[in-house]
């Protein structure tokens, strides 16, 4: 038997790492079976070239939990460790490198919350047992090796008799950490960190339902026979070939991945690069709900199918953080903070990459099966729209497939929209006015009177749609938006310079005081148009720009403080031409004005829907007084 020192600096480095992981201590059992996976497919790759004379066979992984010895084995069948190599690998490189790790990123690591995104490796054993055992085979002739070291940095290393190939790791759990002697806590590990690891894992056995004999009785019980629980899926859908998948395949692995998610994807997204970074993984557009906001299922991020985190911000970019899925990639760098991440060149390269694909695969299905995308389009409008906003590229590959949908149901594209337009909808100053619609019901009337003109509507209800808007407003040329309800149609599509008033300057300039004085001044800008005689006479707007500053900024517009806690502003529209304001303007006495220009503003805000309370209520008694 040999005794020695761990060639460390540091006195005892143990304590250290146990304070700086705390958090953490789940992750030292994704890193062992790491180590065992690793060492497995070593053997395999050196069986493959013929430089090892073993006979590969199905090797598995094992944990096995010895709760009354407080003990914790991970056995696998990999291409073990001579005596030498313990000493190599286990003394100096899986020492030296825990003690690299805790200088370099002590600090870093907590501050950023990323720790468990690290391969701190073999070390990591040592947050939760207070000894560790290695018994080890190499795959070589020579004989087993035995390593115990209590995490002081003296260690004993003898042989041992250890016959069939392979590496056992023994943990003794210490004292603070039996929670890891509970089968249900090593169950719950295995499932969030190597479901989808590529070598078999074995964690007890479990019970698995056999199909009745021909002769069994309606009421006997079906046999049962006790199987290996086998916990991973060693090929996952993401590590094969686009071409060897079928759409139920991509369904199946979706409940995989979210067995409590009962609702089936819209679409997927296959990615899959080696050049100039190595990327799989499969993305999926789920239905979007109202409470996207707390949803838990989210894209997982997989190095080599082990589990890294949920948490993939700054790799994913943020508008497709809405989607679920997995993304595998060796080249991501993880000991390293978030902002880092967003400046490095290679993220950058692998979120442009996503983009990109993401971008493509809606291109594809609008060209593929129009009215399917027709039919998804309010589920995923969101995150196109999102995306639109927030990436340039994103916004320019958009245009083959970001749709318009209009009041009736139809959906174009911009371009088709603009060509369907632009000769009936282009004013006066030669630019094109864009009418759209929020609410179908609430601003009916002024849907009716667009489309009287033959105008074509759109229905933009979506939260950011005025952000989306501005976007557009700026990007293309000689183009504005106009909700229906912003202005009379006439005035939101000005066709000729003047129109024909039948008031002579005088009547026009006692009216408006006539109105002045009865109407209220903080809610309500008068505004005197000469428009057609059978249009309404009174009418309520409120003008484009102040609706959308005061959306923007409910939705998070910046440079707008203040605008949202602005008072409710209203132009009230009076139509010169019509008959009724002729009434007014001639009916002799002055309480008979009054009452007529009262009840019209009343059903101006009547059809605006802004007509409550005591208002109403005062409205329709004076109505009654009216007919009476
Ligand atoms: P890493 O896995 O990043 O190399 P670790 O600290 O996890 O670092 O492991 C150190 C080394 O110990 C490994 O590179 C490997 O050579 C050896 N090792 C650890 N576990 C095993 C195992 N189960 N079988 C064979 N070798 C192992
Ligand atoms: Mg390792």
């Amino acid at each position: 038997m040999t005794k020695g020192n761990i060639n460390v600096s540091v006195e005892n480095i143990f304590p250290l790492i146990k304070k700086f992981l705390y958090s953490d201590h789940e992750i030292f059992l994704r890193e062992l079976i790491s180590n065992a996976t690793d060492a497995t497919l070593k053997l395999k790759h050196l069986t493959n070239i013929g430089e090892s004379k073993v006979e590969y066979g199905n090797p598995q992984i094992e944990v096995k939990v010895d709760k009354d010895a407080k003990k914790l084995h991970i056995i696998d069948q990999g291409l073990g460790m001579t005596a030498d190599e313990v000493e190599k690998y286990i003394n100096q490189v899986a020492f030296s490198g825990a003690e690299e790790f805790l200088d370099k990123y002590k600090d870093a690591a907590q501050d950023a919350g990323i720790i468990g995104h690290f391969g701190l490796g073999f070390y990591s054993a040592f947050m939760v047992a207070d000894k560790v055992e290695i018994i080890t085979k190499s795959h070589k002739d020579d004989p087993a090796a035995h390593w115990t070291c209590d995490g002081s940095p003296e260690y004993t290393l003898e042989e041992a008799d250890k016959t069939d190939r392979g590496t056992e790791i023994i943990l003794h759990i210490a004292e603070d950490s039996t929670e890891f002697l509970e089968d249900s806590r090593i169950s719950e590990l295995l499932l969030k960190y190597n479901k989808f690891m590529p070598v078999p894992i074995k964690f007890g056995t479990k019970t698995e339902t056999l199909p009745k004999p021909e002769d069994a009785k309606e009421d006997d019980p079906a046999p049962t026979q006790e199987v290996e629980n086998i916990i991973n899926n060693p090929n996952p859908a993401w590590t094969k070939q686009p071409a060897d998948l079928e759409e139920d395949d991509y369904k199946n692995f979706y409940r995989e991945l979210y067995p409590m998610q009962f609702e089936e994807p819209l679409f997927n997204i296959h990615l899959n690069v080696d050049y100039p970074f190595n990327l799989t993984g499969i993305l999926y557009f789920p239905k979007m709900s109202a409470d996207m906001q707390i949803q838990k299922d989210k894209i997982q991020l997989y190095q080599n199918q082990v589990f890294v985190t949920d948490n993939v911000e700054g790799i994913v970019p943020e508008f497709l953080t809405m989607l679920r899925g997995v993304i595998d990639s060796p080249d991501i760098p993880l000991n390293v903070s978030r902002s880092y991440l967003q400046a490095d060149g290679a993220v950058k390269k692998i979120s442009s990459y996503i983009t990109r694909k993401v971008a493509d695969k809606l291109k594809s299905l609008f060209n593929n099966n129009r009215e399917d995308f027709e039919a998804k389009w309010d589920d995923i409008k969101i995150v196109i729209e999102y995306g639109m906003l927030s990436e340039e590229k994103f916004f320019e590959k958009a245009e083959a497939f970001a749709l318009y949908p209009t009041v009736d149901g139809n959906y174009y594209t911009y371009e088709e929209l603009f060509n369907k337009i632009k000769a009936k909808q282009t004013d006066k100053d030669d630019k094109l006015v864009i009418l759209y619609a929020s609410d179908k019901d609430a601003q009916h009337s002024y849907i009716e009177a667009a489309k009287t003109k033959g105008y074509e509507v759109l229905l933009l209800d979506s939260p950011i749609v005025s952000h989306l808007i501005q976007k557009l407003e700026t990007t293309k040329e000689n183009i504005s938006f106009a909700r229906v309800d912003g202005d009379h149609i006439d005035n939101l599509i000005k066709k000729e310079d003047t129109a024909i008033s039948k008031l002579s300057e005088d009547e026009k300039k006692s009216l408006d005081e006539l109105l002045k004085e009865v109407v209220p001044s903080e809610k309500f800008m008068i505004q005197l148009e000469a428009m057609d005689s059978d249009a309404s006479p009174f009418m309520i707007t409120q003008p484009e720009f102040m609706r959308r500053m005061k959306e923007m900024q409910q939705t998070g517009g910046g440079g707008m403080f203040g605008m949202g806690n602005m008072p409710e502003m209203y132009n009230l529209v009076v139509n010169t031409n019509s008959e009724l304001v002729g009434e007014i303007l001639n009916t002799k006495t002055r309480k008979k004005q009054e009452r007529l220009i009262n009840q019209s503003l009343d059903l101006a805000r009547l059809s605006q829907g802004l007509l409550k309370g005591e208002e109403l209520t005062n409205f329709i008694k004076r109505s009654y007084d009216m007919i009476k």
